[in-house]
């Protein structure tokens, strides 16, 4: 902090010198933005708005945003009354389902949202049964209300967008105990 201010005050007198700063070190390369389309995500749109959210709080790497008008959105989110599932298409590029079974079930929707994004952010599902985990998706109990991927998800996702991995295409299918 104090080098920051210091590098700061450095900065700003050099400047005023009317000398030309290049920072020294490179700027961190920007975050990869993926354009999500959640229009047609019926009821659940602010629970999708929030599962974007909760990734953009949790990874600096990527982050998602409601797409623009007239732009090709990277991710299409649909609502429906089957399971909860991502098709992805590669990295960061798929549709994914707001699926009304695990709702009515009683599944948490927005770790729901946060975990089927999780797929498209290159996450494959992992049922340790854990609720910390996101990735444990219906593994985890039915009551779990834990929507935050857990340190290592984050650190998985970071690692995927740092260099731009290839990732095959995918299907994942959130299964309840009630199925
Ligand atoms: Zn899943």
């Amino acid at each position: 902090m104090l080098l920051r201010r210091w590098a700061a005050a450095l900065v700003a007198a050099l400047a005023l010198a009317g000398v030309q700063v290049v920072a020294a070190t490179p700027a961190q390369a920007a975050a990869r933005i993926l354009y999500y389309d959640a229009s047609q995500a019926q009821e659940f749109i602010a629970v999708v708005n929030q599962g974007a959210q909760i990734w953009n709080s949790a990874v600096a790497n990527v982050q998602l945003q409601p797409v623009p008008a007239g732009r090709t959105p990277n991710i299409r989110v649909y609502a429906d009354n089957g399971w909860p599932r991502t098709y992805s298409t590669s990295l960061g590029n798929g549709r994914w389902y707001m699926g009304r079974e695990a709702v009515v079930d009683g599944y948490y929707p927005p770790r729901i949202a946060a975990h089927e994004f999780g797929h498209i952010l290159g996450l494959p599902d992992n049922r340790t049964g854990l609720c910390t985990d996101l990735m444990s998706g219906s593994s985890a109990p039915v009551a779990c209300k834990n929507a935050v991927p857990s340190a290592a998800e984050k650190a998985a996702v970071e690692r995927l967008f740092r260099t731009s991995v290839t990732v095959a295409p995918q299907t994942y299918v959130w299964v309840g105990s009630a199925a």
